[in-house]
């Protein structure tokens, strides 16, 4: 995970946030190729679950809601997690996490100190509206999407008239005070998430999860995740959030080895790298039920050919935009040996690479290679997302695209003068080929599928 880290940093992925005040801990800025990143899987993903469906629309709700949502939601009372407090080193832990250590909870993993009894800890960030800080004004930064979608069901009923099945999808940052965040951006206190809540009738709800388990399981593989870094875990009973019937998480194999898991037959285990990407829960009709009570609002689903009227469950497909990101970094990370220097090179898919194409001169200090090759940029530029860079030699220069998963680089050379072609380099293969300057556009369009 280290060698992640270090060239998010110095290629300029993700840095840490507040960097030049010594930084606040656990939380990261997106830098220009991890918000290129970012937002190619927030788009692979709305164009997976909305675009390319006749059953899902899509929501942008406020961060900020209700108070009265989350008392419905569960989360006023639930939402929590057992914490002990080192009595010499002040570190905070999960009792969950002590629990499955040699020591069982006892002593401080850190200091072997005395701890605490655990304690409950609510994860909701409080804050107030307006200029009173008082009981009234209190509201929550969301903790979830998820409930946005909940108190928009009526609306879009009313708006759409959909037929069940039918589902929402919603991408929005969410809020958590983690007890313990760490491992890079796995686990942050501000993250994003990618949500959806698809609505069935009760008795096809368990046919929809094991869909939605599958389409989901699929869309990463597509991606690029290779197959044996990627697993589906279903809970066991006792894992089950209160709202659940059922749930089975989509895990990746981190290279790190802090997460607490749950093997095949039950068996909890540390210092596994299998950690969590994304959750596919049947929440049954709680949500609505608790919604429909707490706001006197009748949520019911009315079905004018059977004329009944009924709340529907809930099938929801949670994942973490974050930690896709950190999945697909990870996968795509590779090291090999080219004569006898070190090649770093991100694989991403062409739908996921931050640039697509890289347009290099091969002599910066000729000035119509420069003017060429800007030319050429800049017509690409209108339909691939390309970047022009002259700031070193070729050698390096392909380096760099190389690290930071650029598909493919285009060197105008002294021979592009006279016969009108570029050489285009292959990010996997490395293999070379001159192709002309008028076909140039066509042929990477194929290959980007773009
Ligand atoms: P975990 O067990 O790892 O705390 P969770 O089961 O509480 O996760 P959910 O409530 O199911 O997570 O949230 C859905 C998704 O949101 C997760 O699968 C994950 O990708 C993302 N997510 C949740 N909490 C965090 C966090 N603190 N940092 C980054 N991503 C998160």
């Amino acid at each position: 995970m280290d060698k992640i880290v270090s060239l998010c940093k110095r290629r300029g992925f993700i840095f840490q946030s507040s960097d030049i005040y010594g930084g606040l801990s656990n939380t990261w800025d997106y830098g220009p190729y991890g918000v290129e990143l970012k937002n190619n899987v927030k788009r692979a993903w709305w164009k997976s679950v909305v675009y390319e469906r006749n059953d899902m629309y899509g929501l942008d709700a406020a961060i900020l809601m209700h108070p009265k949502v989350w008392e419905a939601s569960g989360h006023v009372e639930n939402f929590f997690d057992l914490k002990s407090d080192c009595k010499s080193c002040k570190k905070r832990f999960k009792a969950a996490d002590l629990l499955s250590r040699p020591e069982g909870g006892k002593v401080c993993p850190e200091c072997g100190g005395e701890l605490t009894e655990a304690r409950p800890f609510n994860l909701m960030f409080k804050t107030y509206q307006g200029p009173m800080e008082e009981a009234m004004s209190v509201v929550y930064l969301r903790p979830e999407t998820a409930q946005g979608m909940f108190v928009n069901f009526l609306n879009i009923l009313d708006s759409k008239h959909p037929r069940l099945p039918f589902g929402l999808a919603q991408i929005g940052k969410a809020f958590r005070n983690e007890i313990t965040p760490g491992n890079f951006t796995f686990r942050t206190r501000e993250f994003e998430q990618m949500e959806i809540e698809y609505f069935v009738r009760p008795q096809e709800a368990d046919k929809k999860l094991e869909e939605w388990i599958e389409e989901r399981f699929n869309w990463y593989l597509g991606l690029g995740i290779r197959k044996e870094n990627l697993r589906r875990r279903p809970h066991t009973k006792d894992e089950l959030a209160h709202y659940a019937k059922a749930c089975t998480d989509i895990e990746y194999n981190f290279p790190f080895g802090a997460s607490t898991s749950v093997s095949d037959d039950g068996e909890r285990k540390r210092a596994t790298g299998w950690s969590e990407l994304e959750g596919i829960a049947n929440r049954t009709d709680f949500d609505l039920r608790q919604h429909a009570k707490a706001s006197g609002k009748d949520l019911q689903y009315f079905d004018d050919i059977a004329k009944e009227r009924f709340f529907p469950y809930i099938i929801e497909p949670s994942g973490g935009v974050d930690r896709s990101c950190l999945a697909f970094l990870t996968d795509a990370y590779h090291e090999e040996k080219v004569k006898d220097e070190t090649r770093v090179v991100l694989r991403l898919k062409p739908a996921l690479a931050p640039v697509k194409v890289a347009i290099l001169p091969l002599l910066k200090n000729r000035p119509q290679l420069v003017e060429l090759a800007k030319k050429i940029a800049a017509d690409l530029k209108k339909s691939i997302v390309s970047v022009y860079d002259d700031t070193a030699a070729i050698g390096k220069l392909y380096r760099r695209q190389d690290e930071v998963g650029t598909l493919y680089c285009v060197t105008v050379d002294v021979q592009s003068l006279e016969d009108n072609q570029v050489t285009v380099r292959d990010r996997d293969t490395m293999a070379q080929e001159r192709i002309g300057i008028d076909t140039l556009k066509e042929y990477l369009q194929t290959r980007l599928n773009c």
